[in-house]
Order: structure tokens, then C-alpha cells, then sequence
């Protein structure tokens, strides 16, 4: 089908929610994709951070055909190999935990805020607010929208769930005051991806840590974007020695597949009796076949290493750009989670970079960001960075 076809059938059948780019992609494989008309474009965007492998990793696509042979759904009335295996390694690669899936970002975080809110229940106590953060992006369904620190994505949804609190991000003296006895989760995203790639000092995650250690107060990592190894640890707290009560996933946890996790200490797990909270889907055996293969290949391809290391480079050069560019405010990242800050609207440079076949995306109006896979080679990075170098020349001339 052709791109103004397809576009003709969105237009009429497809709800009209998403500021879609003007491209129809057909197939694709790793850093690459094809339009419907042919054309090939190297793509960081990866499905919006979630492909960590590139697109259709072929052994992941393996791993998914294989369970499909044996078993598609079987739903959590039953026990299922695929779901108790992922469980484990991700407990392996995080902290000591146990893990409840879901299918999505916000429904991690959903799961996180309802865990909260039971486990103080359950020990007898009134705390139910959760802080969250400025800028702050934790997914669209009701709980998660009103612990977004964006009000824009509140618009014409009122009234939200009552009880969440927004304070500014990284100010440790702020979240201080903004502690009371009714407090029951802090909830951080280490690295706040939506909301234009900050990452938090890791100075105040620790600090965040000792308060609420010291309060009886939660700390809810939500590393949905910056999670499953894109900023060159498994997880991004890592970097700061610091680790959460409870941690929210999903984007690159299946590599494309749909799937979210959420992984809370034992003792804090234990609150999610039967019963009190479920999914239909979540937790499936395809989902979990993915998320397997995923995790064997970070570790088997050293994949941390790469992102680290290429992450690191990546950011320098951008960052030596600056000189030659001066629209160019700001370079900020970890790992593989780029962002390029302009002192000026993004979406001319990300569509002149899409003409030139190479795929990024702007955040915050002004904030280009890149998410390379994190199997990305050096010859794959010099090439975007080339692009991106003459787009920014068009840009200013
Ligand atoms: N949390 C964070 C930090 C995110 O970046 C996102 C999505 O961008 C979400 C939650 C929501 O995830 P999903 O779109 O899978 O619901």
C-alpha cells in the first residue's frame, strides 16, 4: 500500500490522537526501516526507546515463534515456565524483589501507586499522597495522568485522582518540606525522558533514599524509558548506589514486545494479596519469552558495555557541536538516552533529518532526542551524527 493510502485509511478509520510524522513504516530490521514506498531510513527513535535490540532482533522474534508452538495465553489463573523465568532474572539484574506484570508503562506505574496505598493501609497507617516530580512523565490512564508533573497532559481530564503532590525536580529541600504524616510513595524517574532528558544527581537520589528511609515513606523508581540497560547499568539508579522500595518497567523490557513489570521489595510485594490486583494479559507467555531472549542478549552481547561506552563518545561529540552550533543550548544524556536542547523549536531540524533518512524525534518542543539501540555501531553513530550536523547547518543558514 502506498504512504497516501495508508494515510487516506488513518485519516478516516484511526482515532485522531497521536501528532503522527508523516512516515508509514513497513518493515524494518535493527537500526533500520523502510517506508511503504520504498525508501530507507536509519531509526533512533526505536519505537520510542522500547526497541533495545533494533527493530524484529531476529532472536526474539525466534523466541516468540517457539512459545507460540507451545502456548499463547493461559491467563494467571495458572502458572506458566515463561512468566516465573522472567521473574527471576529480572530479580537477578535488579534488587532483591519480587516481580508483578502488566502490559504497559502506565499500568507499571498504576500498579506502583495502588501497591503504595495498600501496603500503609495494611500497616495500620492514614498515608495515601504520593510526591511526585515537575516535568515529570508517568503514562496517560488516570493514576499515572495525575502523577504526571505536565500539565498539559492534564487538560480537559479533570478531575483527577486526588491525593498526588508536585514538587520541583532534583531540589532535595523541596521534597524535604513537602513530607508530611500522609505521605506514602516519593515516586522519581532517575532519568526524566518525556520530559526532555534530566537526569537526577545521583547525590539526590541517595538523599531521597535517607528521607524516606528516616519517614516510612516509599521510593518508587519509574524506569519505564531509562531502565533495561539504556543508560549502561541494568538500571539507572544503579548508577547512583541507591536502590528503590518499589521500580516500575516496560518499553525496553521486550524489545518491542508489549509487556510491563513491576518489581517491589518482598515486603512490600506481600500487600498485593489475591485478588487485589490483576491483568488478563499480563505476564504472558509470548511477553515473557521476549523479555528472556531480551535480557540473554544484553548480557551475551555485552550490551551495557557498548551503551556506556558509545553513550559516553556520543555525548562528547555532540557536545564539542556546541561551538559550531550555538542553537545548540544544552547536550544532556546517560548512556543511550540522548538530548540535544535547542535554543529554538526542534521539529525543522527532526524533519529535515527525516529527509535525509535518518529518524529522531524532539521532546518539549525544543529537545531533539535520540534512543539508538543499544546494539548501535560506531559506523551507524557516525552517520546519524553526520546527518544531524547537516540538518543543524540548514537550520541556522
Ligand atoms: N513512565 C515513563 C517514565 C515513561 O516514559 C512512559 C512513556 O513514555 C510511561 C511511564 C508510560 O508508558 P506506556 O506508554 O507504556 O504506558
Amino acid at each position: 500500500m502506498k504512504n497516501k493510502n495508508l494515510l487516506a485509511l488513518y485519516k478516516k478509520y484511526v482515532a485522531h490522537n497521536y501528532g503522527r510524522l508523516p512516515l508509514s513504516i513497513a518493515r524494518a530490521d535493527g537500526a533500520w526501516v523502510w517506508d511503504t514506498d520504498g525508501k530507507k531510513y536509519m531509526d533512533f527513535v526505536q519505537g520510542l526507546a522500547a526497541n533495545i535490540l533494533g527493530h524484529s532482533p531476529k532472536n526474539v522474534a525466534r523466541a516468540i515463534n517457539a512459545q507460540a508452538g507451545k502456548l499463547v495465553h493461559a491467563s494467571n489463573l495458572f502458572y506458566t515456565i515463561p512468566q516465573g523465568e522472567l521473574a527471576a532474572e529480572l530479580v537477578k539484574i535488579s534488587f532483591p524483589s519480587k516481580a508483578l506484570f502488566i502490559n504497559s508503562g502506565a499500568e507499571a506505574v498504576e500498579s506502583a501507586i495502588k501497591l503504595a496505598r495498600k501496603y500503609h493501609s495494611d500497616n495500620g497507617s492514614a498515608r495515601y499522597e504520593i510526591i511526585a516530580m515537575d516535568n515529570s512523565f508517568h503514562g496517560r490512564t488516570y493514576g499515572a495522568l495525575s502523577a504526571t508533573g505536565q500539565k498539559k497532559y492534564h487538560k480537559g481530564f479533570a478531575p483527577l485522582v486526588p491525593g498526588f503532590k508536585h514538587i520541583p525536580f532534583a531540589d532535595i529541600s523541596k521534597l524535604k518540606k513537602a513530607v508530611t504524616k500522609k505521605t506514602a510513595a516519593v515516586i522519581i524517574e532517575p532519568v526524566q525522558g518525556e520530559g526532555g532528558v534530566h537526569a537526577a544527581p545521583f547525590e539526590y537520589l541517595r538523599d531521597a533514599r535517607k528521607l524516606c528511609d528516616k519517614n516510612g515513606i516509599l521510593l518508587i523508581f519509574d524506569e519505564v524509558q531509562c531502565g533495561m540497560g539504556r543508560t549502561g547499568k541494568w538500571f539507572a539508579h544503579m548508577h547512583a548506589g541507591v536502590r528503590p522500595d518499589i521500580m516500575t518497567l516496560a518499553k525496553g523490557l521486550g524489545g518491542g514486545f508489549p509487556i510491563g513489570a513491576m518489581l517491589a521489595r518482598p515486603g512490600v510485594m506481600d500487600s498485593f494479596g489475591p485478588g487485589t490486583h490483576a491483568s488478563t494479559f499480563g505476564g504472558g507467555p509470548l511477553a515473557c519469552a521476549a523479555a528472556l531472549e531480551v535480557i540473554k542478549t544484553v548480557r551475551q552481547k555485552k550490551l551495557l558495555q557498548n551503551t556506556a561506552q558509545t553513550g559516553r563518545e556520543t555525548i562528547r561529540r555532540l557536545r564539542e557541536m556546541q561551538s559550531e552550533f550555538k542553537i545548540i543550548k544544552e547536550v544532556r544524556g546517560m548512556g543511550l538516552m540522548i538530548g540535544i536542547e535547542l535554543n529554538r523549536p526542534g521539529m525543522g531540524v527532526v524533519n529535515r533529518c527525516i529527509e535525509k533518512g535518518f529518524i529522531i524525534n524532539c521532546v518539549q518542543d525544543n529537545v531533539l532526542r535520540m534512543f539508538p539501540p543499544l546494539n548501535v555501531t560506531k559506523a551507524q553513530m557516525n552517520r546519524g551524527l553526520k546527518i544531524l550536523k547537516e540538518a543543524l547547518w540548514q537550520e541556522i543558514s
